[in-house]
């Protein structure tokens, strides 16, 4: 029985590009997941989009001189193309100013208003001295109350990952002049966070299979749980559905509130455009169903703590609810530590990044991805450097499992032009197929569990290990003094191959797919992503999507019948020079702003 699994992968801000840091956090390990069960015949729901809201994208328009609306226009447009470049499968990528999220999360804020969960209060708000007015909290910066980080923003820190209040700050001052701001009253609605508190330390102690590091922090989080803001004075943003508040032009959600919505509010999307609008229902009220949710360490707590208590209070619904089950809570959060570049923060107003788009002009996807998985700050912070990106290219990706294909294929090609009929295998040949095969499990059971590093190195292992088996059956020496013994050799080579193609898949889906056509297989082991144009109207937008039923290929053993003609090979990976290292350096100048790429 296939298993609903909703891969829910953390929306990035529409602000700006995004640079490799952010894509080994939320991006590549998601796709590597959700490769892994589609291909496991299980049925993947993997959403996302661009967070459109907020100080961050507020901030960039500050600085562009655009409105909000073509910011996020802009830079939705820019990220979707470097995701699908990057091959990540989303089912729906899409964004938070449809009038499809709009809905659904007015549905969940009601709601939990509805239900007392949220509440008005009266707070001290932020007002510029110098004009009198309300000071946004992007306009706000000071010191973290909690690690004395000097830079905390208004509403959150990005060195300890707490969430704050812009009063919380010590040290509060405008970025707008530096004038320290006054605090006055004002009114907000409140989420009752206290409410929820003691299913939520029910709940979160009882996710023994979550990383350690996100199940204590979060339960250290649920100790000392406080009402939170969920209004913010600003005009860009979700309305509040609140009476007093709904015509009020400068009252919006609170962009946190309204960015998780998203994981439901695109699984609605998605069954929408599908023209199946209750699909959605099958992943979210449906107790079997898993969700896996994936993002980088500074995100945790709104996916294991606010989200969660949207959710409870939310229950069975709502108008979109229709109380016809409970929504699923989150079964893992698996959070990334930060990539570091070349020993420092990554930086885009110093320079100090590298864009994914800018890579990807000058690099394949698999080497990248190849790296952000085997070197990627999955457990611990991880630096990536130059030097080691190609020195992974090629002792490693090319060396093992590149050559392996390579020698093995072009051996075979120019002897039999097809695949041997193998006669009967030896106890090594028996072997070296077992341990393979093996791998389907072990690797399987790594990916399942978010140890994608391991998961990876233990195919290569097996790679390994087949390359130690062509180098001590010589097959090139062989097939001129036994010409039968050297097709059972290759054909237990290629059996190996085709196994290893899909154990890689997750990880390397653009070269697995070469791997399948030079195996003279047919069909989209790994297809092409697809962009679509949705919506009316002033909500005419773009979405990332695809195809997926239609790929062929399942996590099981190969069965490759002799017989079937073999392509001409050609080299899988790119041998790189150890000079490209030194080139890249030499880009990123640390004094200047890195340029708009020209296709923006
Ligand atoms: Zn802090």
């Amino acid at each position: 029985m296939p298993q609903k699994i909703l891969v829910a992968v953390a929306w990035p801000y529409a602000s700006g590009r995004r640079h490799i840091g952010h894509v080994a956090g939320f991006g590549v390990p998601s796709d590597v997941f959700a490769r892994y069960h589609r291909l496991k015949g299980n049925d993947v729901l993997m959403v996302s989009g661009t967070d459109e809201h907020g100080t961050p994208v507020m901030v960039a328009a500050d600085g562009e001189r655009r409105t909000p609306r073509e910011t996020a226009d802009h830079y939705n447009a820019v990220i979707r193309e470097d995701l699908r470049n990057l091959g990540l499968s989303y089912d729906l990528f899409t964004r938070t100013t449809t009038a499809n999220h709009y809905r659904v999360v007015r549905d969940v804020f009601r709601t939990l208003y509805e239900r007392g969960f949220i509440f008005e209060r009266t707070m001290l708000g932020a007002f510029s001295p110098t004009t009198g007015h309300t000071l946004p909290d992007r306009y706000i910066e000071g010191t973290c109350p909690i690690c004395g980080f000097p830079d905390a923003r208004g509403d959150q820190c990005d060195n300890c990952g707490n969430l704050l209040d812009p009063i919380d700050l010590l040290e509060p001052r405008s970025k707008i002049d530096g004038s320290t701001p006054e605090f006055r009253n004002t009114k907000h609605l409140f989420l009752d966070l206290p409410a929820f508190a003691e299913r939520l330390r029910e709940w979160i102690e009882a996710q023994r299979h979550w990383r350690p590091n996100v199940r204590n922090f979060s339960l250290r989080y649920v100790e000392e749980l406080q009402p939170r803001a969920v209004t913010r004075d600003l005009d860009w943003g979700v309305p509040v559905p609140v009476e007093g508040y709904e015509g009020d032009v400068n009252k919006r959600i609170y962009v946190w509130i309204d960015a998780v919505v998203g994981y439901l509010s695109a699984a609605v999307e998605w069954a929408e455009l599908r023209g199946t609008p209750d699909a959605w229902r099958d992943w979210w009220q449906n107790p079997e169903a898993r969700h896996f949710y994936f993002m980088g360490k500074d995100n945790i707590v709104f996916h294991t703590v606010i989200w969660p208590a949207e959710l409870l209070g939310y229950g069975e619904g709502g108008e979109l609810g229709a109380r016809r089950g409970a929504l699923g809570l989150p079964y893992d959060v698996v959070a990334s530590e930060f990539l570091t570049m070349e020993g420092r923060q990554f930086s885009t107003s110093r320079g100090v990044a590298v864009y994914v788009r800018d890579f990807l002009s000058r690099y394949d996807p698999d080497p990248l991805r190849y790296y952000l998985t085997a070197a990627g700050p999955e457990q611990q912070d991880t630096d990536f450097t130059w030097a080691e990106f190609v020195r992974r290219n090629n002792d490693e990706l090319l060396a093992t499992w590149g050559n392996l294909v390579n020698r093995v294929l072009t051996i075979t090609q120019r002897n039999f032009g097809a695949v041997p009929e193998p006669g009967t295998p030896t106890e090594v040949d028996r072997a070296l197929v077992a341990a393979v095969d093996g791998g389907f499990d072990t690797v399987g059971s790594l990916i399942e569990t978010a140890r994608f590093k391991a998961g990876l190195a233990e195919a290569m292992r097996l790679a390994s290990q087949v390359n130690g088996y062509v180098n001590d059956s010589e097959p090139w020496a062989l097939v001129q003094r036994d010409r039968e013994r050297a097709a059972t050799v290759l054909h237990t080579c290629l059996r190996c191959i085709d196994s290893l193609k899909t154990m890689f898949t997750p990880f390397l889906p653009f070269s697995s797919q070469r791997v399948h056509e030079l195996l003279g297989h047919q069909g989209q082991l790994a297809g092409s992503l697809a962009f679509a144009d949705v919506g009316e109207g002033d909500d005419r937008h773009t979405v990332l999507t695809g195809d997926y039923a239609s790929w062929v290929g399942r996590w099981a053993p190969a069965e490759l019948e002799p017989g079937r003609p073999l392509p001409q090979p050609s080299p899988l990976f790119r041998k790189l020079a150890p000079e490209l290292a030194e080139e890249e350096l030499a880009r990123m100048d640390p004094d200047r702003p890195a340029p708009e790429p020209a296709s923006a």
